[in-house]
Order: structure tokens, then sequence, then C-alpha cells
């Protein structure tokens, strides 16, 4: 970017330009860059794990706008504009961008990332995230760069390869940047006494034959696998729907942890599909991750394996998931479940 803006002086000016240094250059570089966080909303309620796109975005430098579109955002574009170092939010009012269907909701990004001339556009690698910056990409006719660990400089990203065995570092030469962050990486930033301004953004009011028809959400009271600070996982050796019920849930409530399952556990119908951690299922890094049950594949372990304290409930001694874990216990778990929640119960 300083290079272009060197060439774009005449050929006399340019001579007489102080050479930059390399530092010169990089904050130079860094006051042009500007990156759109995209927020995510349901029923008009900031989902406050997005925010992490804003902590992504500080990482990146220069100015940050978020954008939140659907039915009633008003609320939710002021809770956001309380993260401090946030410059705007860009707001769209409409109930076509409730669900995030992408096929309306990428041209709807398009038009206002080209409004604001950004150089990065960052959302979490959430369902919706992962719905919609490829298109957003596609559109841009930018490359994504998806799953973002770590961000080394302005166009240097980490991310993990083959499930977590391996770790890229890739670099692009892409004028709009378009990434998907790992929630886990980035901790959500926290609304506080920040005064972003909040303004409208374009709305292309793009016509599409997708509709969106209806949702059947899992409904729990319990705490949210992606944020919960602890977890309960049970896999195959449940054995059923019941005894997942019977043994795994009141060991959560008694620990006051979420609920998740092997893909085993949802294939076979035992948990909900929004339940299945790992690498087509969530991924998450809680204080506390039980496994129970779980012989722990490696496309488990790239769902769970940055937890802080990882305990294992198996039978089997020899099972993988005990390479992984902290703490082991080995044993029949329709023994051993129930005994552990009442200790907790009673302790
Ligand atoms: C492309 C791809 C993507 C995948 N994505 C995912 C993913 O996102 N998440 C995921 O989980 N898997 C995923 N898988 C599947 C993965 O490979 C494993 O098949 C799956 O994780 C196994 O689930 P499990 O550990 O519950 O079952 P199993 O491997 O069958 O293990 C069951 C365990 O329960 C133990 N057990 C049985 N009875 C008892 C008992 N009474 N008491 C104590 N322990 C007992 C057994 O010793 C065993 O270790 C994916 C696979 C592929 C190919």
């Amino acid at each position: 970017m300083f290079a272009l803006a060197r060439r774009s002086l005449p050929r006399w000016a340019v001579g007489s330009l102080p050479s930059a240094n390399a530092s010169q250059m990089a904050i130079a570089r860094h006051r042009l860059q500007s990156t759109l966080a995209i927020l995510e909303q349901r029923d008009g309620v900031l989902n406050l794990g997005s925010l992490n796109a804003f902590t992504a975005a500080q990482k990146l430098g220069g100015e940050i706008h978020g954008f939140i579109a659907g039915s009633n955002v008003a609320a939710a574009a002021q809770e956001a504009a309380k993260v401090e170092g946030i410059d705007q939010i860009i707001k769209v009012q409409s109930s076509a961008y409730e669900k995030g269907l992408p096929e309306t909701y990428a041209p709807l990004l398009v038009e206002n990332i080209k409004k604001g001339n950004y150089t990065h556009v960052v959302a979490g690698h959430t369902a919706f995230g992962k719905n919609l910056l490829p298109r957003v990409a596609a559109l841009l006719d930018s490359q994504q760069i998806s799953d973002v660990t770590g961000i080394e400089t302005d166009k240097t990203f980490v991310r993990p390869i083959y499930a977590g065995n391996a770790i890229a570092t890739v670099e692009s030469s892409d004028s709009v940047k378009v990434i998907t962050i790992r929630g886990t990486a980035f901790a959500a930033a926290i609304p506080g006494a920040g005064k972003a301004a909040i303004v409208d953004g374009v709305d292309p009011q793009v016509s599409t034959s997708a509709e969106w028809v209806s949702e059947d959400l899992a409904k729990s009271d319990r705490p949210d696998l992606g944020t919960a600070s602890k977890v309960v996982s049970g896999g195959r050796g449940l054995k059923s729907k019941e005894d997942f019920d019977k043994v795994m849930l009141p060991l959560a409530d008694a620990l006051g942890a979420a609920v998740g399952a092997s893909r085993a556990a949802v294939d076979s119908g035992y948990a909900d599909n929004s339940l299945q951690v790992g690498q087509t299922g969530k991924v998450v890094a809680p204080e506390l991750y039980l496994a129970v049950g779980i012989s722990g594949a490696i496309q488990h372990l790239a769902g769970m394996k940055d937890s802080k304290v990882i305990a294992a409930i198996n039978k089997d001694a020899d099972a993988p998931i005990f390479q992984v874990a902290d703490v082991g216990l080995v044993g029949d778990l329709f023994e051993k479940v129930p005994e552990l929640t009442e200790k907790v119960k009673n302790g």
C-alpha cells in the first residue's frame, strides 16, 4: 500500500521523498488498514461470543468497524458499540437478513465492504460464518482464510490443517482478506465504556429464490456448549439415548456443565447434532472437559484438545483418550458416573 502511494505521485515528487524505513512502512500500512468484524445476533440479541471478531480485528490494527443485520438489531448494535476501541457499528435493519441466509446476506456484506473499502473482513468460524464467508470471498474474488488461530501480521495467518495434526502459516496477497477465526483462539471482547458511532449500512435488497422455511433447535437451560467453562461429553459407550440422558444429564447438572457428544453418539441418535464436538462439530476449549465412553479418535480430539483440563472415564485402559487426558478413570461408566455425580452433589 505504501509503495502504491509513492507511485501515484508525479515522477519528480517520488525522487524527493525521504526513503521510509521498515517500521515507518509498517506504521503507514497499519493506518491504511481497516477491518469489518461481522457480528451475530438471534432475535435481536447480540451473540456475545461473536465479539471475538473484534479481538482478532484488534490484533490486525487499524480502524475497526462492526457489522450487524437482522429484523431488529438496534439494541444489539448499541451493545456492540460499547466495546472499547471500536470506531463504528454498521447496522442494517431488515427481516430479509434475520436468518443470515447467505444468498441475501453475502451481497449485502459485499456492498458494505466495497463502500467501506475494508482491507480485512473477520467472522467467527461458526455455522453462520462458515455458511456466509465463502460466498463473500467468491464475490470479492478473494481466497478465504479459514479457522485462523493466530495472526502474525496483517497478511500472515496461522491455521490448523489435517484435523489439527499440522499447523500451517499462510500469507495472503488478496486486497481484501476474508477470514474466519476459531473461537477458542480469540477471547470475545467485552462491552465496556466504548462509544462507537452507529450508522445505517447500505441495503442492496437483492432478491433470491432461497427461502427460510423453519429450524428445529434443541432448547436447553444448560450452559452453551461453545462457551461453557465445563463440558461433559458422552460417546458410543453410553449405548442408547435413554442411558445417555440418564447418566450424562445429572452429571452435567451437578457440575453446571454443558453437554457434548462424540459423532458416534450423535449418529446413533443418543444426542442432538448441535452437541457434536470435533472436526466436523464444535471446537471447544473449556476449563474442564470430561469425556465419558469416548475412545478419543483424532477427529474428536480436534474439537477438544485445547481444553485446560481433560478428564476421561473409559473401561479400556488403552483407549487413546487417556493419551491426552490429565486425569483418567478406568472403569465402567454406568457405575463410575453415577458415583461421581453423587460425590459432586454432596461435596
Ligand atoms: C471425516 C470425519 C470427520 C469426523 N468428525 C468427527 C467429529 O467431529 N467428532 C467425533 O467425535 N468424531 C468424528 N468422527 C468419527 C471418529 O472417527 C470416531 O468414529 C468417533 O469419534 C468415535 O466416537 P466414540 O469415541 O463415541 O465411539 P467409539 O470409538 O466406539 O468408542 C467408544 C468408547 O467407549 C468405551 N466404552 C464402551 N462401553 C463402556 C463402558 N460401559 N464404560 C466405559 N467405557 C465404555 C469403549 O472402550 C470405547 O473407547 C469423524 C470421522 C471422519 C472420518
